[in-house]
């Protein structure tokens, strides 16, 4: 289909070709697990020098939705009217799709670990589900409300080899007491709080929406004050996908727009375009120096940090050491010696130029990295993001786009699962948690029963409550799907 947007012609995907498009099942050779990927950036034109993708990694990262279960109500959240009826997967069945990232992109890719909320799973499946992807080489992330992430769970996880946490805050999530983000800064520094001193890498993700959109130079200004904690800051741009009651963004929301804000948040120019990561629209990356609350560009020379790229493509950085991460990169800088001047120069202009508080703190740096992601509207989906896709989802088939996925995430979290167990195989039934003989999935079709409203969240919630005080029939998005007066135990 094409469509015109601020004059451009754009051909979004049919509801046919969103239906066709399956997860990837070709598992390339151990040693060509970047291969595939950048064949796709190939195709679409973005194997350029300063292309991160492919290069650092054979895929960006690739969420592990460990249940579909959440405690909160966001009013952008991406989940299913389904999901919270949906069980949480056998833990056999999580195994299996943390081998197959494990297969597909090879050590050290980054698997975030979440949901819904991944706490809500049981506190010891949790504690196997890290252990898992830390034996196979993976790295572990989880990506957490921070509602039920303790830091004694948070210490559990580190000793099985957790090594980033990612705390998603925001006004979206509609916490009680809390009406900006501004508000909402005492509880990222409880978070924050929770997390210091831990051998983790500490990230913070933040949705975007019309009305947060004015505070984002504001919360940059707040973690400049929380680098020796917080590493990386996400933000993620509205997207009229999953259950969430807000739809479409204010057009003034765009990877640019927000560029300006974190500038203005940042008071100097940070610049997002000297590397790229995946597909420009979709993603949107810049790393600053901080040093005495004041941030400082990182990558302002790409004549240096292009051929760079290129020089420790393959260096592995172990986030949650420092000094490992500083010793790696020293190492490689040195075994590229065609970059030792302009490295040279690099470094003193940077001295020269944050002087009075490398002074003042005592030669103490940390770093900010900062990301936009802009995720697409499940109706509005492009081939050539899709494709160049650096986000993708375990499903039980392959790794999938999240946004394909989240467009049709029924699909896949409906499915009978098939479960290999110690008493034989069987189908593993999403609704029900039965067991069910092992014949094809669709002898045994989805028949979701009547929700109960405490399975309800967003749109379709607060469609059931308005219906309920009601004297008309419900009438609902899914209304051949659900009703209310059944329960799904
Ligand atoms: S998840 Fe969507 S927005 Fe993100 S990289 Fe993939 S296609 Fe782009």
């Amino acid at each position: 289909m094409i469509y015109a947007a601020d004059g451009l012609e754009i051909n979004y995907l049919s509801q046919e070709e969103i239906k066709n498009w399956q997860p990837y099942t070709e598992i390339p050779a151990e040693s060509q697990a970047s291969e595939p990927f950048i064949q796709r950036l190939k195709d679409v034109g973005l194997w350029t020098p300063s292309q991160i993708a492919g290069r650092r990694w054979s895929m960006g990262c690739v969420s592990l939705e460990i249940t579909q279960r959440c405690n909160l109500d966001c009013t952008l959240c991406y989940l299913s009217e389904h999901s919270e009826a949906v069980r949480d997967v056998p833990l056999q069945e999580i195994f299996r799709r943390i081998d197959m990232i494990a297969a597909h992109y090879g050590k050290n890719t980054d698997v975030q670990v979440s949901g819904g909320d991944p706490t809500l799973r049981q506190r010891e499946e949790l504690v196997q589900i890290v252990q898992r992807i830390t034996d196979k080489g993976l790295r572990a992330s989880l990506f957490t409300n921070g509602i039920l992430a303790s830091r004694a769970l948070l210490v559990d996880l580190c000793a099985v080899g957790l090594v980033d946490v990612a705390f998603h805050v925001d006004t979206t999530q509609q916490r009680k007491g809390y009406e900006s983000e501004q508000d909402l800064n005492t509880l990222r520094e409880k978070y924050i709080e929770c997390a210091r001193g831990l051998p983790l890498a500490v990230f913070f993700n933040t949705t975007v929406h019309d009305a947060n959109f004015h505070e984002v130079p504001s919360l940059v200004r707040f973690f400049r004050q929380h680098t020796d904690v917080v590493s990386l800051l996400s933000f993620q741009l509205q997207a009229d996908t999953g259950r969430g009651v807000l739809r479409n963004r204010d057009q003034r929301i765009t990877p640019d727009t927000m560029i300006e804000r974190i500038q203005s948040g940042a008071d100097q120019s940070i610049g997002f375009d000297t590397l790229t990561v995946g597909h420009p629209s979709c993603n949107r990356y810049a790393m600053a120096l901080s040093i005495n609350g004041k941030l400082y560009d990182c990558y302002d020379d790409p004549e240096f940090f292009v051929p760079l790229l290129e020089a420790t493509a393959h260096v592995s950085f172990p986030r949650t050491d420092r000094r490992a991460t500083i010793m790696a990169a020293l190492r490689a800088f040195f075994k590229a010696p065609h970059l030792w001047g302009k490295g040279a120069l690099w470094l003193a202009r940077k001295i020269w130029s944050a002087k009075a508080d490398l002074w003042a703190a005592r030669g103490k740096v940390n770093k900010l990295t900062f990301m936009i992601h802009n995720f697409m509207d499940a109706c509005h989906l492009e081939h050539d993001r899709l494709h160049a896709c650096i986000f993708m989802v375990a499903t039980p088939d392959g790794p999938i786009s999240m946004c394909l996925h989240n467009a049709k995430r029924d699909e896949y979290i409906l499915k009978p699962i098939a479960i290999n167990g110690p008493e034989g195989k069987h189908l593993w039934h999403p609704l029900s948690g039965a067991k069910m003989p092992l014949v094809a999935a669709n002898e045994h079709p989805i028949d979701p029963k009547i929700y109960p409203i405490k399975f309800l969240k967003g749109r379709t919630r607060v469609e059931a409550l308005l219906n309920r005080s009601s004297p008309s029939p419900v009438q609902q998005p899914n209304a051949a799907l659900i009703s209310v007066e059944d329960t799904v135990q």
